[in-house]
C-alpha cells in the first residue's frame, strides 16, 4: 500500500518515514528533502525553491507538483510514503490526477497529531547533519559532540527555517493550508489519525498497526 503523512511542521514526518522506509522497505519521497537536494546542488529549481522556504512560505504548487510527478515516474513498483506532500488542497486535487494517470494510488493518508506548544520546542531545538541530514535535537537527542554528527562526524547545524520568526510563518501556513487536508482525505474515507505526541517508537507502532503490520 503507498500512504501518504502529513501534520504540522515538526510532528514527526521525516522521522516516521525514516522508520517505515528501514522497517517496511517503503520508498521515501520527501519534497522538503528533494528542494534541499536542489539548493546543496545549486540548481535552477534549488534556487526557485530556496527564495521561499527561507521565508516559510510553500513553494509554488506548479513546481512541486512536477517535481513529484517526475519522481512517480521512476518508481520501479516500490511502495511509496509520500511525505510533505500534498500540503494544500490544489495540492491534493493534482495528487489525485497524477496518481490515476499512472494507474497508482494512496491507501491511507496519515495524520500525525501533535499539540502547538510540543511543536514550538521540537522546532527551535532541531538541529541536522549538514552532510547526512540526520537529525538531532537540543534536549531530547543531543549528539554526543556538540556541533558534530554521531553517524557521520559532519556539521551539525540549525535549518534556515527552524529559525523563531520563520517558524511562526510555516506554523501560520500550515494551518491555513495545510490543515484543511484532515477534511480532504476524511471525505475520501482515507484519513488515519495517529497522536504524535510520544515518542518516536511509540507512534511507529500506531502507523504500523493502521497499515495492518
Ligand atoms: P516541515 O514539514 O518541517 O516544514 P519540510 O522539510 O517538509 O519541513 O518542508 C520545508 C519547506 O519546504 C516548507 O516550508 C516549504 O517551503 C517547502 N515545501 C516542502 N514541501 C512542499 C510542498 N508540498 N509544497 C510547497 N512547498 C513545500
Ligand atoms: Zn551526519
Amino acid at each position: 500500500m503507498n500512504i501518504l503523512l502529513f501534520g504540522a511542521p515538526g510532528a514527526g514526518k521525516g522521522t516516521q518515514s525514516e522508520l517505515l522506509v528501514k522497517k517496511l522497505s517503503f520508498l521515501q519521497i520527501s519534497t522538503g528533502d528533494l528542494f534541499r537536494a536542489a539548493i546543496k546542488n545549486k540548481t535552477a529549481l534549488g534556487q526557485t525553491a530556496q527564495s521561499y522556504m527561507d521565508k516559510g512560505e510553500l513553494v509554488p504548487d506548479s513546481v512541486v507538483i512536477g517535481m513529484v510527478d517526475e519522481v512517480l515516474a521512476n518508481l520501479n513498483g516500490k511502495n511509496f510514503i509520500l511525505d510533505g506532500f500534498p500540503r494544500n488542497v490544489a495540492q491534493a486535487e493534482a495528487l489525485g490526477k497524477i496518481l490515476s494517470q499512472r494507474q497508482l494510488e494512496i491507501g491511507k493518508a496519515v495524520f500525525l497529531e501533535v499539540p502547538s506548544e510540543a511543536l514550538l520546542s521540537r522546532l527551535t531545538g532541531r538541529r541536522v547533519c549538514k552532510s547526512c541530514g540526520a537529525v538531532y535535537h537540543i534536549a531530547s537527542k543531543p549528539t554526543h559532540k556538540t556541533g558534530v554528527c554521531d553517524s557521520c562526524g559532519g556539521e551539525v547545524i540549525q535549518r534556515n527555517d527552524d529559525k523563531e520568526d520563520v517558524i511562526a510563518t510555516r506554523l501560520k501556513t500550515y494551518a491555513e493550508s495545510t490543515a484543511p487536508l484532515k477534511q480532504y482525505y476524511k471525505s475520501l474515507g482515507k484519513l488515519v489519525a495517529v497522536d504524535g505526541d510520544r515518542n518516536s517508537e511509540e507512534v511507529f507502532v500506531s502507523i504500523k498497526a493502521e497499515l495492518g503490520k
